[in-house]
This record gives structure tokens, sequence and C-alpha cells, in this order.
């Protein structure tokens, strides 16, 4: 018999070529609508999912041959991981694909909006040389950089900025007591590290503690000189007060990678803002990073179709706990 696997959003050649090598079927879903999603997941043992199609208590429940959930990337918050575990259904994604490739777009954003260099260049190819004399960038040598998160992204990027750019590193994480990376100065206080902080940076998930996390309040902590940067998932800011204290100049910018509603609005009032750069939840997806996580995930997929305990398991559906 051979094993059917189910990816709503097609992916890279090399993930789907691993799976028909191995004798499995593979079929690509048609779109990302609940019904959708219900009925084609039907006879499938596996699927294969990225981070838009929505894989819902009531999806799991119509897989009813369905043995894993592989996610292509590290964010599960489209995955209701305890329907999936309740049904004995295990849940992987692929930690080791994305994490240095999220943490160089995060400097790209950091760069790029302490340099001013999406204005620059807007600004010469109208045909404005002198805005040179106007547009001063900020050094990042010696700055503060607030890291909230400290896992893999979050300590890949401290080691960038502190050994790359010659930054301070502070970090957060409510469930890291101490850190082996020698550049991070953990601290324990939300408010001191928005306060410190020349660049803040998130690398945390969306989770029902984490929605909603940063809003207005922690946003009147910081510098008015200070950058935002999430490239980690929409719902933790509060979009609406992020925009209202860039609005206000009250901090320097933003670099924005997810957003609270994907795709977001083509009205969204981030876009109009110069302070802002923008974009659309790619940080992971450079040629390399998108092929390894397109593998990963089916290596997942052919674990457990195996019989073998997957690798990058997040949850255990013979006891029924999470292993994150
Ligand atoms: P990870 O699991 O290695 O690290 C997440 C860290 O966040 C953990 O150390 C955890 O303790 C910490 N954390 C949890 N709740 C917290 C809180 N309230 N405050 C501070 N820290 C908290 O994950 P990772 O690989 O570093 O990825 C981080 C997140 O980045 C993912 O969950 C995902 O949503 C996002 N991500 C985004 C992209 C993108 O394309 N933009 C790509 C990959 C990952």
């Amino acid at each position: 018999m051979s094993y059917l696997v189910y990816i709503p959003q097609d992916i890279e050649e090399e993930g789907k070529n691993y799976l028909l090598g191995k004798g499995y079927k593979v079929k690509i879903g048609s779109d990302l609508a609940e019904e959708t999603l219900m009925e084609e997941i039907k006879e499938c043992d596996a699927v294969l999912t990225r981070s838009t199609a929505v894989i819902n208590k009531r999806v799991i429940q119509a897989g009813e041959n369905l043995k894993v959930i592989a996610k292509y990337g590290v964010g599960l918050d489209n995955i209701n991981i305890e329907a999936a575990t309740d049904r004995g259904i295990y849940v992987t994604n692929t930690p080791e694909a994305n994490a240095n490739v999220v943490a160089e777009h995060v400097m790209a954003l950091i760069l790029s909006l302490s340099k001013n260099l999406h204005l620059a260049d807007r600004e010469l190819r109208n045909g404005n040389f002198a805005i040179r004399n106007q547009l001063f960038g900020m050094d990042l040598e010696g700055k503060t950089l607030g890291i909230i998160g400290l896992g893999r992204i979050g300590n890949i990027l401290a080691k960038k900025a502190s050994k790359g750019f010659d930054m301070k590193v502070i970090g957060y994480d409510p469930y890291v007591a101490a850190s082996s990376n020698q550049e991070i100065d953990i601290v324990t206080d939300l408010e001191w590290l928005f306060r410190n902080s020349d660049i803040i940076s998130l690398h945390l998930p969306l989770t029902k503690t984490t929605k909603g996390l940063i809003g207005s309040k922690e946003f009147s902590w910081m510098k008015s000189s200070a950058y935002f940067v999430n490239a980690s998932r929409g719902g933790i800011v509060k979009e609406n007060d992020l925009v209202e204290v860039l609005q206000a100049g009250k901090i320097a910018g933003a670099g924005v990678d997810v957003f609270e509603v994907e795709p977001p609005e083509k009205r969204n009032p981030l876009f109009k803002l110069d302070n802002v750069i923008v974009s659309p939840h790619n940080a992971a997806l450079t040629k390399e990073g998108s092929i390894r996580m397109a593998v990963h995930a089916a290596m997942q997929v052919h674990q457990v179709l195996t019989g073998v305990k997957p690798n990058w398991a997040v949850n255990d559906p013979i006891t029924k706990g999470l292993s994150m």
C-alpha cells in the first residue's frame, strides 16, 4: 500500500521528490478554504503544511487516516496541536532549516532601518542626490539590541549582532534562566529591556499567552530614537498600537515581516509610513532555506510513516504530551 501525503500549498520540488522517491503519493491542494482542506485531507496519511493553511480541529478530525502533520517552518500557530495529540497524530516542524536565515533577514531589516536604505534608494531614483545631507543614519557599533525570545533565532541573532557589529545584546525570555551564549546579558524585566534598547527584536512564538503581548504600554517605554523589529508573528504585537507610535514619531521606526492578518490589506497603514520597512513574511524564504524546510518536513513524514519517532516532534501522541 502506498501512503498519500497531502500538501495544501505547493512546496519545492526537492521536498516532493524526496517523498516520491520513497514511494509515497503526493496530493497538492487546490485552495486553502476550510471545506477544501477537510475534503482533500480525507484519504491522506500525512499532511505537509506551510503557514497559511489552517489545520484546525475540524480539519484534523476529517483526516481519518492522518498519522503526522509536518510543518514546513517553525511557527506552529496554524496547527491545533492539542487536537492532533488527542487523535494520536504527530506534529513536527523544521527547527534546523531556517533559524540562521531568519536571523540574517532581521540583520538586513536592522541595517536598512538604521541606514535609511529604503528612503535613500527611493529618493535617489527620483533624482534627489541632495538627500545624502538629510538622511542621517545611526551607528550600530556600541548600540544595544534587546532580543525578546532566546531560542534558536534569538541566539543566532545575538551572535551576529555582537560579533559582527560590535553591538551589546540584552535578552528576555521567561523560560531561559541562563544562556550558554556569552554575548547575551539576560534580564528578567521586560520594561527594563524596552527602556534600555536601541533596537528591539521579537523572536518568540505566537501562543495564547503571547497574543497581543506588545502594545501601547510597551511602546511607551521605548527611547524615541529606538527601532522595533518583528519577524516572529504578527499577532504578538497590537498592530494599531505600533502604527500609532510610528505615526506620532514616538519611536524611530520599525521593520515588519509579519502581520496581524496575513496577507495584510493593501491599505494597511504601515505601508504609508516612511519610517517603516516591510517584507511579506519571507524572512525564512531564501532558495536554500526553502529547500531545507521542504526536505526536512518531508523527512519527518517519512520517519513517522516508517514507524520511527520523528526527530523534530513537538508533541508526543503516544503519552499525549507536548515535547516542545
Ligand atoms: P524557538 O522555539 O527556538 O524559541 C522561541 C523562544 O521564545 C523560546 O526560548 C521560548 O522560551 C521563548 N518565549 C516563549 N514565550 C515567551 C515570552 N512570553 N517572552 C519571551 N520569550 C518567550 O523558536 P525560534 O526558532 O527561535 O523561532 C521563534 C519564532 O519565530 C517562531 O515561533 C516563529 O513564530 C517565528 N518564525 C518566523 C519566521 C518568519 O518567516 N518570519 C520564520 C521562522 C520562525
